[in-house]
């Protein structure tokens, strides 16, 4: 299988694809076409365990590495010391036509894990093929989530290191404790005073610094990001899907070859987009229901064919879909353009020059045959996790809940009663204030002692990851200035 890019016609190998990131000409890496997955492939599926199921279906993509590199990968990723649910990724019935597909019990709580324990090995493999044997160096600038997700897949991964900026004011208490108590002999973590504009802008300029990555060269480094355009975060995240439906099939839940419907919490469209994927390997898919928040860009452009970034940015209380211009969608509008590389480009120039672009009305009602979107704000959300609690004893994450009101808004507007499974991202506790408030416990800021109300409400038990986070050591104390950066990152590697 070779990869193609979404600008042009760059033809490379997986591992190719995985070191790059992003192809010379700006483009996103592509299949050159979707594996068939054969229905009685399928029926095999129930049997297996994650582990299996993964092997199975990556090894379509990744074929330039040796079936013993991929289970060996895998095993590293979704192990028992990694993920603390047996299942990896459970689906939970929650009434008589919908389930929810639980991402979130990996190390930091939410869905990002599911890639980013497995890329490190992927990048590690795929520098290996391809005779580049410098330390891959990680640099990450991160909001929040993205940065511990990374911290945690990297850590004592040999021949890589990871090392992330955050913004000293921009990010809460819990997402820098996390970051700072992590572990490792190779992780890294570093204030930038600033905010997150300022750390980004930081690391992309060490990104683009020749004189950087020399220096960083003669210390036996090579530069790479963790970003989630990497075509080795977007392959694991296809696994779930037949995971899903496998589990509905051992569940009884579906007949095989029998339609399911999947709502997913949506922000860079990256989890979504490996659904379609999914869809186009023959898993019996019928709608994927995008749900954005109030930062709705994604569905107002499915509605009108028209994206559009001049709008307000909004903060809301599901911060990791705060989003406003989602870079995996250039993959599916590479599928919309016919796989025609000029188009797309033509599209991302608007974007870039005029900010926005309208992909017409054909291709908008292509697009419409498989994907329905919606939004829902934080008053929608904070109700959903109340009726979800009140109604089916399920506890669902801010996120999470944006997807379980959009669902409602999609089967009220089409009466479609096909089984539906919303992708749960995140674990309650990991945003514990915000989830509280939907019981009108709106005075307890501290996300501890939320956490103790709701565990006592509920009577779910709090993760370890979170409980422990107050015990355990600070190691990471460096903070720089946003004009210092490349000097931190060389310090650390004195
Ligand atoms: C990243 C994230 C999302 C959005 O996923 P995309 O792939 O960016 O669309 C949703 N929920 C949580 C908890 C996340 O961390």
């Amino acid at each position: 299988m070779s990869f193609f890019s979404t600008r042009g016609e760059s033809c490379v190998t997986a591992s190719q694809a995985i070191l790059r990131g992003i192809a010379p000409d700006g483009g996103l890496y592509v299949p050159a076409m979707f594996p068939g997955v054969r229905p009685e492939r399928l029926t095999s599926l129930p049997e297996m365990n994650y582990e299996q199921r993964a092997v199975n279906i990556l090894k379509h993509f990744l074929e330039d590495f040796s079936l013993r590199e991929i289970e060996d990968a895998v095993h590293a990723a979704y192990g028992p010391d990694r993920f603390t649910h047996p299942d990896v990724a459970p689906v939970k019935k929650l009434d008589s036509a919908t389930w929810a597909l639980e991402l979130f019990h990996g190390p930091t709580l939410a869905f990002k894990d599911m890639a980013l324990q497995l890329l490190p090995h992927l990048l590690k493999l795929s520098a290996e093929k391809n005779g580049e044997d410098r330390e891959i160096c990680i640099l990450v600038a991160t909001s929040g989530d993205t940065g511990k997700a990374a911290l945690e897949g990297f850590r004592d991964v040999p021949g890589t290191s990871c090392t992330v900026f955050y913004p000293l004011d921009g990010v809460s208490d819990v997402q820098k404790l996390q970051m700072v108590t992590t572990g490792g002999s190779n992780t890294r973590v570093i204030a930038v005073r600033g905010n997150f504009d300022d750390a980004q802008t930081g690391v992309k300029e060490l990104f683009g610094s020749e004189e950087f990555r020399e220096e960083m060269s003669r210390k036996g480094k090579t530069l790479s990001s963790a970003n989630s355009i990497n075509l080795g975060r977007l392959v694991p995240q296809v696994v779930y899907y037949f995971s899903a439906y496998a589990e509905l099939l051992k569940q009884h839940a579906v007949a095989p070859g029998e339609a399911v419907n999947f709502c997913v919490p949506t922000g860079n469209f990256g989890d979504i987009l490996a659904g379609y994927y999914a869809r186009n390997m023959g898993l019996p898919v019928n709608k994927l229901i995008c749900a954005s928040n109030r930062n709705n860009v994604l569905s107002d452009f499915f509605r009108s064919g028209i994206y559009s970034t001049h709008r307000t940015f909004f903060k809301t209380i599901s911060p990791s879909m705060d989003i406003l211009v989602s870079s995996n969608l250039e993959r599916l509008l590479y599928e919309a353009a016919d796989r025609d590389g000029e188009l797309v480009r033509t599209w991302m120039t608007q974007l870039k020059e005029c900010g926005s672009y309208s992909v017409g009305d054909q291709r908008r009602e292509w697009m419409a045959d498989v994907f329905w979107a919606d939004c829902a704000d934080n008053k929608d959300t904070l109700a959903e996790i109340r009726k979800r609690w009140e109604q089916d004893r399920y506890l669902m994450d801010p996120h999470t809940a944006v997807a379980g009101h959009v669902l409602r808004e999609y089967r009220n507007a089409t009466s479609d009663d096909t089984p539906a499974v919303i992708v749960s991202t995140a674990s309650p506790y990991k945003f514990a204030a915000d989830v509280l408030r939907a019981f009108g416990g709106d005075t307890v800021r501290d996300p501890f002692e939320a956490g103790a109300e709701l565990e006592r409400m509920t009577g779910l038990p709090m993760p370890e990851q979170v409980r422990r986070l107050r015990e355990l050591p600070v190691r990471h104390t460096a903070t720089c200035d946003r004009d210092k950066m490349g000097a931190a990152v060389l310090d650390a590697f004195a």
